[in-house]
This record gives structure tokens, C-alpha cells and sequence, in this order.
């Protein structure tokens, strides 16, 4: 027997309609990749999106069109977004941070009729507009006055919008039809491309509008940090409108000081970004003592979370960090790590055990782990297997059935992290099943030995993979990316190690590296790392081989590169740093307003003649604002103590010298009184001369002291407190101890110079 209910297909037109009827006045800000502050709201939103609709239909887009997108998150994005969606047609999310041939694989692989672009990727799109024969069109998200005239073929947004008519019927169609397209990254294989349905986009709204995953409501002012072309901003691009919530778009600069003028004028209450963007803007926070006066909730996912992240936010800011996990198959989210009412009633320390814990499914999602047999392992927190997901906004095949059947008997995705789930049912992430290390048929998480070593106050970054071992198949090896100017060696690493992991997953070898890379999405490669390290061999499999050798090379630490100058965070923010050399060029000029004709045009190089459009806020156009490699500083998860801050290091130099003048000047009483000793007993000194310098001088500069030591502590804590504390501490000590002696001899009557002092004046 069917349900009587009304038929009402789950399309998410009806997610933009909504936000007209109901919170039509509500704002969305954009940073405009042109430089100024655009407002707009969801009622003109939806107006402009209902106009995009009918240009795509007099350009030729038909229902199922993949439609594509290289764009930031902006109002227009938003506009283009539900405009394709609309009419039945596919939005395809393209990721500018992929390699130009990946770039190019994806658009062929989906077939994209017409791409909306920023003016920022338009050189790449103009190098590599003969490689995409299937692109029809393309629009770009701009103004007719900014448009470059030289372009072949680009069509302006603005015009495009103006001219079409208004009114287009959205919807219409099947909940099931195909609404977004997203490829995974493909850092195994090629990318492929996950094809969401109406229907599981609306469904993925619902459910993350739920209190304890987004949660966020009508009152709330959302800045999503996260870019719609990376798993669909997590989905805010629906929730936001769908709760009627204020939206504040940031544009192409996703760096820690623009990203903190956005939360501080829009009054934004909450946002999400992966772990580098937060550390940057902490980082940000730390060096300008800024203030965050709305800012309650973020979410955090995409990689492991930092504690020392949790811990900034929570105990310097205020503000509640949720740890969340998913990929781009799950529509994006999987788990959250929200409390449940036992966690809830621990204290906030026991609590954040569970915060940095990847969290637990929603409704909607069904989560089990297994043994590589395909068997069921409990959830009791240790145990960990292969994670699988299944539910209505999960992959059940990639477009174009790529990678073949990729569900097993009982429908359940392999996501290929490796994970254990505690008796809560909180998930946490051990590792990617490929970066696991497989030592002698035991497994080591990756993950957890970097988040520790990379707690190490020398560490900016590290990285664990697995080594060919002649005995244990694979052992770990951490490669260190240490903070600018600093050095240290392999037995302080594994020293700091001690104690916080098992003993048997020590890794067998540290190496000191320049760099270490990140993918597309922010997180480690691995795959690149382990290509570097390719003709690295472990020091026990070289003793095998060659013992004196290895012998003789083992105690060093070994610098296969020089250590680049330290990263300028605020300039590097709107470089995007590509890791590998076939990866588009970052170049620093700004966008041209006239390009050169398609023949000699290449990326980045602007005509002599050009105009600059935007002076003001010059933008790069190789993927400006996304996280630059060097800025990502990798912290510990489980580390007792939070990790140094990162100050500048003319600040630490400075620090260090003065603390080293304070300390001479700190002792420099006592070698007075010590000096006028020894001249009186070997008879070098007279009375006056003793009494001048061991009782009238050595108090003045012990006074003088206490107050270097004073601005000792002050100078430490301006240059990272938990590096220098210990210093400025006993500087200030010595001068205390040493002046608080003279009080104490001085009431003992000890004004009188020592017997021996007396001798010379007697004789
Ligand atoms: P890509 O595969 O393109 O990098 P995804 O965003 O789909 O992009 O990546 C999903 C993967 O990212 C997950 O399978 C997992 O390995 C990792 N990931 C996502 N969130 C977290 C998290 N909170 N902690 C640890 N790893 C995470």
C-alpha cells in the first residue's frame, strides 16, 4: 500500500524559492574577485538565477548539460549555481588548484557545454581553450566594462543577466535528476566525478541543518570559508538560504587578515575552512591582537583537526570548534564530532578527547568498519579497519561508471580511510588505507605520529610514510619541514616522541626536509613525498647491505635541501604556491583587462600596453587566496603542551640577544663583589677601591638588573612565551636572588669589609 501524501519532489530550486519567499530581504555579502564589497540579497538572488536559467537556455543548454564552474564564492557563483541547477541541467564545480591537463581531463570527462569563470582563471582557460573542444561558451563573472575584449568568444555575466528575460519555471522534473557534479581530486588514478542528485543535495541539506551537525539557523551570519568547488562548501550553498541565514562570501582572499575583517564587519556568528585556513587566521589573530566579537561556532574538517587549533579558538577566542568529517562522496559531510549528553556532562578537557575525534553519523549516514576479509570489527576505540558509508547521499557510482562497482554486497562505500569507532560511536581517522604503514602485519597510523612531531616547537610540518625494511616489510620515517632559521637533529625528534606513542612505532629514521608538499585540497601528498623519497633507504636496510656505511651515516641529520626564507603569511595569502612544477604557474601580476589574441597569449603574461582593471586589489590568476603550502603549520593532536606560537623570526633574534645581555648583566653584581674579593686577598686592592665597587656599585647594578629582567619577561612573552619563559624566568631570578643578598647582608651588618679587606689599610 502506498502513502497518501502529496508528491513534492525533493529538487533544490525549492531550497532557493524558499529563501525568496521567506528571507527574501536576508543579505549575502560578497568580496568581489574585482576588489569591492557587493551586497545583494536572496530575493535578488533568486531573481538573477531565474534570468541565468533563460540565458543558458537561448545559449543551447539543454536538461543534463554539464554546466561548469571556475569560480570563488561569490554572490554570482550562487546565481550561476542555482540558474544551472534549475532547468535540469548539471553544475559541475571545477578546482582551480588542479593541474591545467587534470583541469583539462575533467571538463573533457564531463563534457562541459559552457564554463562560468572569474576573471582570475582566465589565462588558464585561454592556454588551455583548444585541449576543452566540448566547451561551448564561456561566461565570464563579470562586468561588460571588465570583460577582456581580446578573449575569443567570452561572454559577460552581467550583460548576459541583463538581457535575459525573467521568469523561468524551474523544477519539473524527477527528484532523482542529476543536479552537481564534483570530481574527487585523483590522487590515485584519474579524478573521477561524483554526480549528485537533487535529491540527495536536498537531503544533505536537511540533514545537516539538524542542531547537531551545521546547525545553523536564521539568526546565524555563515561565512563559508570553504569554496563551493571543493565538495560544495559543505553544503552551505543550500543550508544557509534554506534556514534564511545571512551569507558572507569571501571572495578570492582567504587569508587570516581578510578572512578576519569579513567576521569582524559582517558580525559573522559562524564559518567553516579546513585546518589551514583557522591556523592562519590564528596565526593572524596571534601577531595583530585582534579581537573576535561575534564569531561562536566553526567547523573544522577536510583533514585531522590540530588540538592546539581547538585550544587557540577556545581559550584565546571563545569559540566553539566542531571537528567534522566527509569527502567529496558523501555530498560532503559524514560525521560530526558534536557531544552527546555523556560527553556533554565531562569536563572541558575530557570533552576534547572527543573533539579531536572525527565524530559520529547523523542520520542518514551508516557507518561500519572492517578487517581487509571484508569482516565486521566492534567498536570498542582501538580496533581499527577500513571505514565504509553508506546512505541516500552517498556515491553508488562514479560519472561514467569509472572505477567500475564500487559498492559491496550490502551497498557500502569503501572510503579508503582507515579508522577505529569508540563505544560513543565517534569515529576517529587513524589514516588513508594507501598511507597506512604495514609493519610486521601490524598497522601504524601515519597520522598520528606527524600530528605529535609536528607539536614539536622547532616543527612547522611533518610527515610519516612507510619505508621498505628488510625484516618488517614497512617502517616509519618522519620527515621534519622545521620553522625558519631553526636546527636540530633526529634524537631530538624521537625524543619528544617518547612516551606518546607506542614504542614500536618509533619511526626508524627522521630527515630533515624544505618541503612538504600539499595536494589540491590542502592536505599532505603523500604520493609525491614518497616519489621524492623514492631512493631513500632506511638506515637498518643500509647497515644490511653495507654496515660501515650506514654506520657513519646514521648519527647525521640529513638536509636535502636548504631551508627556504620564512614565509610572509599576509603577502603569501593571495599567491596560491603550486607543489609540483606541472601545476599552473602562480604569477604575480595582476589580471589584464585586455588579453593578448589566442595565438601568442600564455598565463600570465600581460601586454605591454595592458590596462590594469584593478589596482586597488590586484588579483593573481592562478588561483589566488587558496592556502599557499608554506603557511600550513601542522600541530599536534594529542600533545600535552600547546606548541610555541609562531612569531617572527627578527622578533626571536631579537629576544635571544637581549635575553643573553640580561643574563651578564643579571650576574654582572655578583662578578663585582666575587672581583673586589680577590683583589683585596691578593692584595691588588685597597679598602676604598672594595668598598666602591662590592658596596656601592654591585647594589646599583643589581637594581638596574632586576629591571633588565623585568623587560626580560616582557620580551619574552611579545616573542613566543613558550620558548623564551624559561630564560626571561631566571634572568629575573638572578637579579632578585642577587639583590635580595645584599638586603640580607646589609641588615647583618656586613657594611664591614672582609678581614683581609682591613689588612692594607692597617699595615
Ligand atoms: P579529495 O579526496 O579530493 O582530497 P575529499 O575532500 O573528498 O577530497 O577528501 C576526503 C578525504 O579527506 C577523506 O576520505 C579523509 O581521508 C580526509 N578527511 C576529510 N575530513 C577529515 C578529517 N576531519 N580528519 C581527517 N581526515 C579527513
Amino acid at each position: 500500500m502506498q502513502g497518501l501524501m502529496q508528491d513534492w519532489p525533493l529538487t533544490v530550486d525549492k531550497i532557493i524559492d524558499h529563501a525568496k519567499t521567506w528571507h527574501g530581504a536576508r543579505e549575502v555579502v560578497s568580496r568581489s574577485v574585482e576588489g569591492p564589497i557587493v551586497r545583494t540579497t536572496y530575493a535578488q538572488i533568486h531573481a538573477r538565477a531565474q534570468r541565468v536559467s533563460n540565458a543558458l537556455l537561448a545559449l543551447g543548454v539543454q536538461p543534463g548539460d554539464r554546466v561548469a564552474t571556475l569560480a570563488w564564492n561569490t554572490a554570482r557563483h550562487i546565481e550561476a549555481w542555482y540558474g544551472i541547477m534549475g532547468i535540469g541541467a548539471v553544475c559541475h564545480t571545477l578546482n582551480p588548484r588542479l593541474f591545467a591537463e587534470q583541469l583539462c581531463y575533467i571538463v573533457n570527462h564531463a563534457e562541459d557545454k559552457l564554463i562560468f569563470t572569474d576573471l582570475t582563471f582566465l589565462p588558464v582557460l585561454l592556454e588551455n581553450r583548444a585541449k576543452m573542444p566540448t566547451v561551448q561558451h564561456i561566461v565570464v563573472l563579470t562586468d561588460p566594462d571588465r570583460l577582456p575584449k581580446d578573449f575569443p568568444g567570452a561572454l559577460c555575466f552581467e550583460t548576459l543577466v541583463e538581457q535575459a528575460s525573467p521568469d523561468c519555471a524551474w523544477g519539473g522534473f524527477d527528484e532523482n535528476t542529476a543536479a552537481g557534479l564534483c570530481y574527487t581530486s585523483g590522487t590515485t588514478g584519474n579524478p573521477k566525478g561524483v554526480l549528485y542528485s537533487h535529491r540527495s543535495n536536498f537531503l544533505h541539506t536537511l540533514v545537516t541543518m539538524g542542531s547537531d551537525v551545521l546547525g545553523i539557523k536564521a539568526a546565524d551570519t555563515v561565512l563559508p570559508v570553504v569554496p563551493m568547488f571543493h565538495a560544495n562548501a559543505w553544503g552551505l550553498a543550500f543550508s544557509a538560504p534554506a534556514v534564511g541565514a545571512k551569507l558572507v562570501m569571501p571572495g578570492a582572499k582567504l587569508d587570516g587578515a581578510s578572512v578576519h575583517e569579513l567576521l569582524e564587519t559582517e558580525g559573522v556568528t559562524y564559518s567553516a575552512a579546513v585546518p589551514t585556513v583557522w591556523q592562519m587566521l590564528l596565526t593572524h589573530l596571534r601577531a595583530t591582537n585582534g579581537k573576535i566579537t561575534t564569531l561562536k561556532r566553526v567547523v573544522i574538517g577536510g583533514s585531522a583537526v590540530p588540538e592546539a587549533i581547538v585550544r587557540g579558538f577556545r581559550d584565546e577566542y571563545g569559540v566553539d570548534v566542531t571537528h567534522a568529517w566527509g569527502m567529496t562522496e558523501t555530498s560532503p559531510l559524514g560525521t560530526q564530532a558534536t557531544p552527546n549528553h555523556l560527553i556533554a556532562a565531562m569536563d572541558p578537557e575530557q570533552q576534547l578527547q572527543f573533539k579531536l575525534k572525527q565524530g559520529r553519523a547523523p542520520l542518514g549516514i551508516q557507518l561500519k568498519l572492517v578487517d581487509d576479509d571484508d569482516k565486521e570489527l566492534p567498536h570498542d576505540g582501538t580496533t581499527f579497519g577500513r571505514l565504509k558509508v553508506s546512505g541516500p547521499f552517498v556515491v553508488g557510482e562514479y560519472f561514467k561508471g569509472e572505477g567500475g562497482k564500487i559498492l559491496d554486497a550490502e551497498g557500502y562505500f569503501d572510503t579508503g580511510d582507515v579508522a577505529t569507532v569508540d563505544e560513543h560511536g565517534f569515529m576517529q581517522i587513524t589514516d588513508r588505507a594507501k598511507d597506512v604503514i604495514k609493519s610486521g602485519g601490524e598497522w601504524i597510523s601515519s597520522i598520528e605520529i606527524e600530528n605529535i612531531a609536528a607539536g614539536h616547537p622547532k616543527a612547522e610540518l611533518a610527515a610519516v610514510i612507510g619505508v621498505a625494511h628488510p625484516k618488517w616489510d614497512e617502517r616509519p620515517l618522519l620527515l621534519v619541514k622545521l620553522n625558519a632559521g631553526e636546527s636540530s637533529t633526529p634524537k631530538e625528534f624521537l625524543d619528544f616522541l617518547e612516551g606518546k606513542i607506542a614504542k614500536w612505532w618509533t619511526p626508524d629514521d627522521v630527515v630533515f626536509v624544505d618541503d612538504i608538499p600539499l595536494g589540491a585540497t590542502g592536505k599532505i601528498d603523500k604520493k609525491l613525498i614518497r616519489d621524492r623519497m623514492k631512493d631513500y633507504v632506511l638506515p637498518a636496510a643500509a647497515a644490511a647491505a653495507a654496515p660501515a656505511v650506514a654506520l657513519a651515516a646514521t648519527p647525521e641529520p640529513k638536509i636535502y635541501a636548504p631551508q627556504p626564507e620564512p614565509p610572509n603569511l599576509e603577502a603569501a595569502s593571495l599567491e596560491w604556491t603550486p607543489n609540483a612544477a606541472q601545476r599552473i604557474e602562480p604569477k604575480p601580476e595582476p589580471v589584464v583587462a585586455a588579453f593578448p589574441a589566442a595565438s601568442e597569449a600564455k598565463a600570465g603574461e600581460a601586454p605591454a600596453d595592458a590596462d590594469v582593471p584593478f589596482p586597488a586589489e590586484p588579483a593573481t590568476h592562478a588561483g589566488p587566496g587558496l592556502p599557499p603550502a608554506e603557511s600550513v603549520i601542522a600541530q599536534p593532536m594529542f600533545a600535552p603542551a600547546a606548541p610555541a606560537k609562531r612569531v617572527s623570526p627578527g622578533r626571536a633574534r631579537f629576544a635571544d640577544l637581549y635575553l643573553k645581555l640580561a643574563a651578564i648583566v643579571a650576574i654582572t653584581p655578583a662578578a663585582m663583589v666575587a672581583v673586589a674579593f680577590l683583589g683585596v686577598q691578593l692584595n691588588l686592592m685597597d679598602r676604598a677601591a672594595f668598598v666602591r665597587l662590592a658596596l656601592d656599585l654591585a647594589p646599583q647594578v643589581a637594581l638596574i638588573s632586576v629591571a633588565t629582567g623585568v623587560v626580560g619577561l616582557g620580551v619574552a612573552l611579545l616573542a613566543g612565551f613558550n620558548r623564551f619563559w624559561l630564560r626571561g624566568l631566571m634572568v629575573l631570578a638572578i637579579s632578585a636572588a642577587t639583590l635580595g643578598a645584599y638586603v640580607v647582608a646589609r641588615n647583618a651588618g656586613a657594611q664591614a669589609p672582609p678581614a683581609a679587606a682591613a689588612q692594607p689599610a692597617s699595615r
